[in-house]
């Protein structure tokens, strides 16, 4: 007999008749001799409403007061999902999070799972009961019990939580679509289903702005090695795997809290190509990367800061062994960029670093959590080591450093983050085969982006802003470091961009401008009409010209790009907000990835 945890989402439980059909399905595999844990969401648009509720009462509401209010709407599906499989004769119980036990730490509206007591869902289950719990709620762990909530879309990280703690044999999430897709269906009408993804992919994917999952929950399945699947609640196609590695065994303590940092690369078989004053219109990347591209040269980090009178810094880096090709194409492509278009006398110069490394941080725990990369600045600038550039993903952080510098910065990395072991060289992993090495595009409409001109340029400076940022628990996604230094009164500085939730973008805001001495004579910019574009695939490491792809299809619809940051599996660029929706289309078509099943999606 196997146990398998269903989660069933607000749309799959949002009318009478949907709960009815939950229950037929729930009862189906009760009745197959399976022991069944089901985890609900508030029906429908409830938690919406909800918010909008408290925000006609306050501009501001308190954490805690919305924890207490959002956690209502699942307390309704459980209950009513419980007497739908009673009507069925289907023996079931229903528990909020906190009669369950799952214990979380005490941070309002974004609490994270640190266990779960199984005790009395066992007993139940012996009962020969189906438990159906209440997702997306916990109780702190506290003397005084609080009741919190996981964050927006967290009865998947429910869900997954139980199957780990219970050692599921699998954990089904039933939504409103078929299963992953190349793209998000309601944006981009082709998008087509994918029969299995690598939970590496989703976490980008999920982290990215595609919120059929919440990267939380992949997290959870990636660590603990939980079969995951992705399917409709309406049909009984087989849906998306999301196909973890073999995990280490590793204890459910501390479930989502532990090891933020599982992992630390170094590569110094790196050199970078730094293009400065390069014009700031629609297709210069596209431009300069496809003439690499032509040279079938494959480039690492690519990194475009903000622009500053007109003109953008592109820096990229490359393996060692083809850096003179690399600096031969940037050279001869530099003085034509964009010509026709300006009337800007000045052109691009070109810079070449070759002592160089990369060394990065990598785990999933650091998603939401502030303090990660803040912490590993800190680090580098204790050991008075200089960061010439930075690039983050969701799930990495890596920068790049002088080489000479690099024994000392693993050394200190490793202690810091409680990492044992040596660092694995940045090679590319295992990936299984795929045609196309994009498996998925996203979209992300609800960040903005601030940028911090003339901040100094010495070892600190990034750990004093993003530590700062972390005491006011604001998470950072995409952080770019300008390549150009600019000499003010003797002090060289460099600029920083990065993007924020919108929700944090004003706290952020006033938060560095508020730091006055730390950040003295620095100017902050804001702008909340930003989109950031994305693809993602492991198949794209080593593999030319996938940039240069992206960035043709933006070049070819007039559409500028303002930042660019990757990592090895997923480039994305921030664009104009308006023009979000269109990029996405285009490049969902340029990697081929559509295909002509229509998928359905319910309102
Ligand atoms: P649930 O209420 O079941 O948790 P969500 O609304 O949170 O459902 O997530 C499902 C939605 O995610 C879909 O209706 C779809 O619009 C959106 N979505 C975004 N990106 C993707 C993608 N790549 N694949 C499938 N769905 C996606
Ligand atoms: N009801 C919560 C929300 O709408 C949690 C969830 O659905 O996953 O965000
Ligand atoms: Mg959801």
């Amino acid at each position: 007999m196997s146990l398998v945890v269903q989660k069933y989402g607000g749309t799959s439980v949002g009318s009478v008749e949907r709960i009815q059909a939950v229950a037929q399905r729930v009862k189906k595999t009760a009745h197959s001799g399976d022991s069944v844990v089901v985890v609900v969401s508030a029906m429908g648009k409830t938690t919406d409403g909800l918010v909008e509720l408290a925000h006609a009462i306050s501009s501001n509401p308190c954490r805690r007061e919305m924890d207490m209010l959002l956690s209502t709407g699942e307390q309704v599906s459980i209950a009513l999902l419980c007497m739908a499989l009673q009507e069925l004769e289907q023996p079931a119980i229903s528990l909020t999070g906190a009669q369950v036990g799952i214990v979380t730490e005490t941070h309002h509206s974004r609490a994270r799972i640190l266990h779960i007591e199984t005790e009395r869902l066992q007993r139940h289950l012996q009962e020969g009961k189906v438990v159906v719990v209440a997702g997306f709620q916990g109780i702190s762990s506290s003397t005084d019990m609080e009741i919190t909530t996981l964050g927006r879309g967290g009865s998947d990280t429910s869900a997954v939580a139980l199957a780990a703690s219970l050692r599921a044999n699998r954990c089904e999430i039933y939504t409103d679509v078929p299963g992953i897709l190349t793209a998000d269906p309601r944006l981009v009408t082709d998008a087509q289903l994918m029969a299995e993804i690598t939970a590496d992919e989703m976490l980008e994917l999920a982290s990215l702005g595609a919120k059929v999952l919440h990267p939380r929950a992949v997290e959870i399945a990636r660590n603990y090695g939980v079969p995951l699947v992705v399917l409709s609640s309406w049909t009984d196609d087989p849906g998306t795997k999301v196909i973890s590695p073999l995990p280490s065994p590793r204890s459910t303590a501390g479930l989502e809290i532990s090891l933020p940092v599982s992992a630390l690369e170094c590569d110094t078989d790196q050199a970078k190509v730094a293009l400065l004053r390069v014009p700031d219109h629609p297709g210069i990347a596209a431009q300069l990367f496809g003439e690499i591209a032509v040279q079938d040269l494959d480039i690492d980090l690519i990194i475009q800061s903000i622009h500053e009178s007109n003109s953008n810094d592109i820096a990229f880096t490359v393996s060692k062994g083809i850096l003179q090709r690399a600096e031969a194409v940037s050279e001869a492509i530099a003085p034509t960029l964009g010509r026709q278009q300006t009337t800007d006398p000045e052109t691009a110069e070109v810079i070449v670093e070759r002592d160089i490394a990369k060394i990065s941080i990598t785990g999933a725990g650091m998603i939401g959590r502030p303090g990660i990369a803040a912490k590993m600045f800190a680090t580098l600038a204790a050991a008075g080591i200089n960061i010439q550039m930075i690039s983050t993903s969701e799930v990495k952080v890596s920068c790049v450093i002088a080489s000479q510098d690099s024994d000392l910065a693993i050394e200190s990395l490793c202690q810091t983050f409680q990492i044992p072991s040596s660092p694995i060289p940045n090679s590319p992993s295992l990936v299984p085969y795929h045609p196309s090495p994009v498996r998925g595009v996203a979209l992300d409409l609800k960040q903005a982006r601030v940028a911090i001109r003339y901040v100094q340029d010495y070892p600190g400076s990034a750990a004093k802003i993003f530590g700062l940022l972390a005491e006011h628990n604001i998470s950072v996604d995409m952080i770019i470091q300008s390549q150009r230094c600019r000499v003010i009164n003797g002090i060289p500085t460099r600029d920083l961009a990065f993007t924020v939730s919108q929700a944090d973008a004003e706290t952020a805001r006033q938060a560095l401008q508020q730091a006055a001495p730390i950040l003295e004579k620095t100017e902050i910019l804001l702008d909340t009409e930003i989109a950031k574009v994305s693809i993602v695939g492991a198949g794209m490491i080593g593999q030319p010209g996938v940039a240069a792809k992206m960035f043709a299809a933006l070049a070819q619809n007039q559409i500028n790009i303002q930042m660019i940051a990757t990592s090895e599996i997923k480039i994305s660029c921030v664009v104009a907000q308006d023009q979000g929706v269109i990029a996405l289309q285009a490049i969902h078509q340029a990697f081929d990835l559509a295909g002509s099943n229509k998928v359905e999606v319910p309102v």
